[in-house]
């Protein structure tokens, strides 16, 4: 066995010089594929979900985003519709044969989910929750690990050590935007992670581009700048009316938006040789 050098070592390209690729549905993430990730911040009706379900589908998504519980910064806010949008979450991708990933906040919700969403999503407040990342890393499920809003590349890739360690080879690492000086945006989308990632780790890496910036006129040059940059994918948010969304309206895109999105990234993808799977 080779030494442990580093604050991680099965996350490290040192361990594993290839990378690590699985099947999403249509998609092989960490190769020359894309994946599309796209949904609401939060499930927040039947309508709702099955209109964005179609319409995130049609564009040529793969797998629809939706919070359940949302890990919101003021506790007036709201808070996800819990169980109870679950099944229409569940049944609204199942028609539109799409995967689902949605955030775990709370290990007790694990059971309940786990036979119902594809991906476990960890949110950036909660990646360096070790409880939580070593049962997910007993899992053989998915998991999508957000980057820790002031988190460092190498304290990310030991949290994913966490979850490899404990034998969920599945991880996929997801930029979303840091803390910086700057405050004209939300936060600072950290493009150069992408290719540092690759570097040190044999993992894929997304980018969230609405969370990064946070403002939705800036979604789409930062989704085809983290493509450009040699992300495995992007993780977007879409809302069939933005303005009415009970969280993250500003930065979600309508539908239109969203396809324009898509072509965009096609482009990008077509001229460094990859990419979306249909
Ligand atoms: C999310 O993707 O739903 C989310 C809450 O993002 P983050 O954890 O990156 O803030
Ligand atoms: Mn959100």
């Amino acid at each position: 066995m080779k030494p442990i050098h580093h604050a991680y070592h099965l996350a490290s390209r040192a361990h594993q010089p290839e990378n690590t690729v699985f099947k999403l549905g249509p998609v092989h993430i960490g190769s020359k594929d894309l994946a599309v990730i796209a949904g609401p911040c939060a499930v927040e009706s039947e309508d709702q979900i099955h209109t964005l379900a179609r319409a995130v589908k049609s564009a040529g998504a793969h797998v629809l985003r939706g919070g359940l519980f949302k890990p919101r910064t003021s506790p007036y806010s709201f808070q996800g519709l819990g169980m109870e949008g679950l099944d229409m979450f569940v049944e609204a991708a199942r028609k539109n044969h799409l995967l689902t990933v949605t955030e775990i906040l709370d290990p007790e919700h694990i059971e309940a989910l786990y036979d119902r969403i594809d991906i476990f999503q960890v949110g950036s407040r909660n990646m360096q929750n070790f409880p939580l990342l070593k049962i997910l890393g007993a899992l053989d499920k998915p998991i999508l690990l957000k980057r820790g809003l002031s988190a460092t590349i190498e304290e990310l890739l030991s949290a994913a050590e966490y979850i490899l360690l404990g034998g969920n080879r599945n991880v996929i690492l997801c930029e979303r935007g840091i803390r910086t000086f700057q405050n004209d945006l939300r936060f600072t989308p950290d493009i150069s992670a992408i290719p540092v990632i690759h570097r040190l780790s044999h993992l894929p890496v997304l980018l969230d581009p609405s969370h990064s910036v946070g403002d939705r006129e800036a979604v789409l040059p930062i989704a085809r700048a983290a493509v450009a940059a040699g992300a495995d994918g992007i993780m977007v948010e879409v809302h069939p009316h933005p303005d009415q969304a009970l969280s993250d309206g500003e930065q979600s895109l309508d539908p239109g938006a969203f396809s324009k999105l898509i072509a965009g990234v096609r482009l990008v993808a077509q001229a460094i040789g990859r990419k979306v799977p249909s």
